[in-house]
C-alpha cells in the first residue's frame, strides 16, 4: 500500500457512521449574530453570581481563538485547526473517528505516552505494536512493512517522545508519512522543548498528518485544559463534527487569549526551562548512583540507576515525586525527571546526594 502523499482520501479512512451522521445542531450554531435578546439557549439570563459573567454558553468552533492562534502558528487557515479539551481529547476523538471498534486497528511504539493504549482499549481498538529500537529511534523499515500489511487506521509518533525525551530523525517520519495509507499522528507536545522544526510547518505536504500541540506543558497551562490538533481541513471538521458541542470553556479561551497577547514570557520560560535541563542534568552526571542520563528535548528526561525502586521511594519519603519508568521497555532502571525551577532541581540533587551517603554508611 504505497501511498501517494497527496491522494489519501480521508473520508475513505473516516468511519462510515460518522460520515453519514448529522452533527448536533446547538442553538449558538444555528444563530450566532448579534441580538438584543438571547433566549434560545435555555440560559440563566440573569447572570453568574460573582464577577466573572459565564451565564452564555461559548462558541461552539471557537472563532476568535482558533484565529488568534492560526494566526500565531502562522496557519494557512483556520481550518486546519482542532482546539480539544487538552491534546488528550483529540486523542480520543481521532480513533472515534477514523477507527471502527473491533474491525481496525492502531500503531504504537513503546515505550511511548500511556493515554494513546488506554483510548485504544476504551474504544475496543486493537493495537500493532512496533517498539522503537534500544537507543529510543525509529523502526521505519519495520513500520513501513507492518503498515503495509496490517494497514492501521492510525499511526502515533510521538516526538519528542514520552518518556524518552528524544525526537525522531525527520526524514524517519517523512518516508513513514510518505509510504502508508494510514494517517500519522506527530504528537508534538513537547517541540518547543526541542532545537528542532515542528512538522506543522509541513502540514501542507501530507494529507494523512495530524500534529499535535498542546498549552499545558511550554505555556504553563496545564490546569485550563487546551489541546490543539493541526490537519487537513477534511480532517478537522470530522473532529468538530463529533466533538462535544461546548468542549472549549470560556474562562480557557479567555485565559488563552489573554497570554497569547505577550508570547514572549512563554519564550522565557522555555529558555529558562531548557537552561535548568542542562545544569540538572550535569549535577546529576556528578553522582555515582546516576549510571546515565539520557539526552532530552523535552522538560524531562530519563537517569537511570542501579535500584530505581529504592530511590524513588526515598525520594517520595523526602517529599519529591518523579516518576519511575523502570518497567517500561528499555528503560531498565529509569526514574523520569522533569525539570522544575532551580531551587526544585537542587532539592532533588541534595535529596540524591542524601540517598547515596545513607547507601554507603
Ligand atoms: N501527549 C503527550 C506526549 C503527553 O505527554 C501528554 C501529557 N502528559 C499529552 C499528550 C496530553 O496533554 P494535554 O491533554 O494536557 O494537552
Amino acid at each position: 500500500m504505497k501511498a501517494d502523499k497527496m491522494s489519501i482520501d480521508i473520508s475513505s479512512l473516516a468511519r462510515k457512521n460518522v460520515l453519514r451522521m448529522k452533527k448536533y445542531a446547538s442553538a449558538r450554531d444555528e444563530f450566532s449574530g448579534k441580538a438584543k435578546v438571547f433566549l434560545d439557549a435555555n440560559e440563566n439570563s440573569f447572570g453568574t453570581p460573582g464577577d466573572k459573567q459565564l451565564n452564555r454558553y461559548p462558541d461552539p468552533l471557537q472563532k476568535v481563538l482558533r484565529d488568534k492562534i492560526s494566526a500565531y502558528k502562522r496557519l494557512s487557515s483556520a481550518e486546519r485547526l482542532f482546539l480539544g479539551n487538552g491534546s488528550d481529547e483529540a486523542i480520543d476523538l481521532i480513533l472515534r473517528a477514523f477507527c471502527e471498534p473491533r474491525v481496525d486497528s492502531l500503531m504504537l511504539l513503546p515505550p511511548t505516552y500511556g493515554m494513546y493504549s488506554v483510548t485504544a482499549n476504551v474504544n475496543d481498538v486493537s493495537i500493532i505494536e512496533v517498539p522503537l529500537k534500544s537507543d529510543f529511534s525509529l523502526d521505519t523499515d519495520k513500520i513501513i512493512y507492518i503498515a503495509e500489511k496490517k494497514r492501521p487506521k492510525v499511526i502515533f509518533i510521538c516526538s519528542p517522545n514520552n518518556p524518552s525525551a528524544n525526537i525522531y530523525e525527520e526524514k524517519d517520519i517523512e518516508r513513514i508519512l510518505s509510504s502508508v495509507g494510514s494517517l500519522v499522528i506527530v504528537d508534538e507536545a513537547y517541540i518547543d522543548f526541542s532545537s528542532k522544526p515542528s512538522w506543522v510547518e509541513r502540514l501542507d505536504e501530507f494529507k494523512n498528518l495530524i500534529v499535535l500541540q498542546t498549552f499545558s506543558k511550554a505555556w504553563g497551562m496545564a490546569g485550563a485544559r487546551l489541546g490543539m490538533a493541526f490537519a487537513d481541513p477534511e480532517i478537522i471538521e470530522i473532529l468538530n463534527k463529533i466533538k462535544y458541542p461546548y468542549n472549549i470553556s470560556d474562562c480557557t479561551a479567555d485565559t488563552v487569549l489573554r497570554t497569547l497577547k505577550d508570547p514572549s514570557r512563554k519564550e522565557k520560560m522555555v529558555s529558562a526551562i531548557k537552561s535548568e535541563r542542562k545544569i540538572l542534568m550535569k549535577e546529576l552526571l556528578k553522582m555515582d548512583l546516576v549510571k546515565e542520563v539520557l539526552p532530552s528535548e523535552a522538560n524531562f528526561f530519563l537517569a537511570r540507576f542501579d535500584d530505581p525502586d529504592n530511590v524513588y521511594r526515598f525520594l517520595t519519603d523526602e517529599g519529591i515525586v518523579v516518576r519511575n519508568r523502570s518497567d517500561q521497555l528499555h528503560c531498565e532502571g529509569c526514574l523520569r525527571i522533569t525539570v522544575g525551577k532551580h531551587e526544585e532541581n537542587e532539592m532533588l540533587c541534595d535529596a540524591l546526594r542524601k540517598y547515596s551517603k545513607k547507601e554507603s554508611a
